[in-house]
Formats: C-alpha cells, structure tokens, sequence
C-alpha cells in the first residue's frame, strides 16, 4: 500500500531521517519506533506529506506521491493524527468531526449527491456521518459537548473520528497512547484492530512498548536517522541491534 525508498530528510547539518525504506502491507498496522531523536516524527512528516524530502521517493498504492501536501493526501485517501492534538476547541465535539465530513462530502463520491438542495442537505449527511464516527472511536457520549470540556482521553478519540471523517484507507496516527492511562491505551488498541478489521492500513509512531508489540504486525526500527531493523514484533523484540540500541534488554 505504502512503498518509502532511499528517503532521506535533513535540516542544515542534522541527517534526521538517512536513506530509510520500507514497505507496509495493505491491511496491517505498521508501527515505527526508535529513540529520542530517532528521526520518528520526521519520517512521519515526510511520508504524511508535511514535509518535503531531500531525497528518496513515497508510493501510495504505486502512484507516486512525495512531496504531495496533507490536504491533497487526504482526499486521496490518506489521513493522520497529530501527537499535539489538532482538535479545535472552540467547536463542539461533533462539529470537530463535521469539518472532515462536510470537506468528504463535498468532494469526490459524493459532489453530485449533495448538490440540491445544497447545504442543509449536506449538513445533515454529515452529522450523521460524524455520529456514526463518534460512537465508533467510543466518544458518543460527548456528541453534545464542548471541545474544550472533554477529558484528554476523549479527545484523542475525537482526533481519530476526525481522521476518520475523510474515510481515508491508510491512517497515521501519531502517538495514540501519549498520555493515556492503562484502560484508555487498551481502548485504543481495540480500537486500532477494529480499523483494520474495516479495511483501514494504520502506521503508527509511538513510544508505549506494549502498545506496540500488541497491535503491529511489523515494526521499524530507527536509530540515528537510519533503519536499524524491521519486522515482526517477535524478530524485533529478540534484535539484538535493537535491545542494544532501544529496548536495553526490555
Ligand atoms: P522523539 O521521540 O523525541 O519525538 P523522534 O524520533 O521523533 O524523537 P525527530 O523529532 O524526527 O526524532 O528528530 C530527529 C532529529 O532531527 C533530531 O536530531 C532533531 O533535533 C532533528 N530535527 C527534527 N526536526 C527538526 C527541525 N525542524 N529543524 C532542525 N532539526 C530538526
């Protein structure tokens, strides 16, 4: 689904992200890990289309995409979350999740539907559109709420129905675990499975383990910028480059 070859992306002096390639499988989750300042949130800025590599290419579904930006990706069919959450807070919760509806369903397959009789129509296909995300990532509860009341947990659900809402059929989510507890990150597990479950490829940068080692069926290993290993998570928790590098006998 995804094909990343020779990618490379420095800044000045500093090679964050050094001939790096891979290739995700459609259908599974793909996770990439590595130390602090291991080139994880370049790479996925590189391959979510924030930024433009120095060098190397990304193929979505073999059409060449480098250098494409987010908004361009996203009715291609590739959406993200973000480690700092994009979420506006002075929306509703639901409406956070309508501005990805509403940009769906105004483009592509459904322009003509929506046409006449114009925006009232529109609206209300994407508020359902929204419900239905909302009960699926389980934030129904704050369908009536105020952004900027709900609990950070839910609002990291919110962020994924938001991703959600462009339909894409690969996801990047960017730390989904980062500053949940234990029954919110194992939510978020079953939640990744059942995206999967629903046909979504979901690649995901994070720094919980366990978290990893559960959901992902490969895994990369960055360290310096490079690819220190790749594979299932069996072969990457008995690496010893990576219990070296990363898991320190973890
Ligand atoms: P962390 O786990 O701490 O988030 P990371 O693995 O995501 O780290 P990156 O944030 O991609 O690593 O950083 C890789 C290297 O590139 C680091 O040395 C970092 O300082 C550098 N770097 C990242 N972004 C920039 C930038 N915009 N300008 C200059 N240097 C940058």
């Amino acid at each position: 689904m995804l094909t990343v070859d020779h990618l490379s992306k420095s800044f000045g002096g500093i090679h964050a992200v050094q001939d790096v390639g891979f290739h995700i499988p459609a259908g599974s989750v793909y996770s990439v890990i590595g130390p602090n300042g291991a080139g994880k949130t370049t790479l996925f800025n590189l391959i979510s289309g924030l930024y433009t590599p120095t060098a190397g290419s990304v193929k979505f579904e073999g059409a060449e995409i480098t250098g494409i930006p987010p908004h361009s990706l996203a009715r291609m069919g590739i959406s993200r979350t973000f480690q700092n959450l994009q979420v506006c807070k002075n929306l509703s919760a639901i409406e956070n999740v309508m501005v990805g509806a509403h940009s769906r369903l105004n483009s592509g397959m459904f322009a003509g539907m929506f046409r006449f009789p114009g925006i009232v129509r529109s609206d209300r296909a994407c508020k359902e559109r929204a419900v239905d995300l909302m009960t699926q990532v389980g934030c129904k509860a704050y369908i009536d709420a105020h952004a900027s009341a709900m609990p950070y947990g839910a609002l990291k659900k919110l962020e994924v129905a938001r991703a959600l809402a462009s339909e894409p059929r690969l996801l990047f989510l960017d730390e989904p675990a980062a500053g949940l507890n234990h029954t919110e990150t194992h939510d978020m597990a079953l939640l990744v499975g059942e995206l999967v479950r629903l046909g979504i490829t979901v690649v995901v940068v994070e720094h919980d383990m366990k978290l990893v080692m559960n959901i992902s069926h490969r895994i990369l290993v960055l360290n310096y910028g490079q690819k220190l290993a790749e594979g299932t998570p069996e072969e990457i928790r008995k690496n010893p480059d990576v219990i070296a590098a990363y898991l320190g006998g973890d």
